[in-house]
């Protein structure tokens, strides 16, 4: 499959499209995700155009891991969560929606996962749990 660089994520990552964020550096972007599977939902992905996780490049892979524990620590500190799931879909298949790879960071348990990207958060409240993310970075 050839990667699409319309996808709403590669359009995140240009500013062409909104998002709250909450970390951003040369290869990295986290940003709440707007239909939250519990609050405080939040979305780690790579700068590098690939679709899943067996298109990214292995040292791509291993910083956006780096990243993705740092919010995870954050998160943790922020929000008082007691567990974190962390989910990756590779291909629709797998339920993957968006064709650009991402880690979802869900404080919640495996066993109250509902299905996923089903209703639209309030953005209002993302933004106060983004900040308050943010300033545990
Ligand atoms: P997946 O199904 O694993 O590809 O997950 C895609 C995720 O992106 C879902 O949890 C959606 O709620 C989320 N999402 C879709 N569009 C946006 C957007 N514009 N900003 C933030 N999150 C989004």
């Amino acid at each position: 499959m050839v990667y699409d660089d319309q996808n709403i994520f590669a359009r995140i990552i240009r500013n062409e499209l909104p998002a709250i964020k909450i970390y951003e550096d040369d290869h990295v972007l986290a940003f709440m995700d707007i239909m939250p599977q519990a609050e405080g939902h939040t979305l780690v992905i790579p700068k590098s155009p690939a679709i899943t996780l067996l298109d990214l490049a292995p040292e791509a892979a291993a910083y956006t891991i780096q990243i993705v524990q740092k919010v995870a620590k954050a998160m943790e500190q922020a929000l008082e969560v007691k567990g974190i799931v962390l989910m990756q879909l590779s291909g629709a298949a797998a339920g993957q929606t968006v064709p650009h790879v991402h880690f979802h960071l869900i404080p919640s348990s495996i066993h109250e996962l509902g299905k996923h990207a089903l209703h639209m958060g309030d953005q209002e409240k993302i933004k106060v749990l983004a900040e308050k993310i943010k300033a545990a970075l």
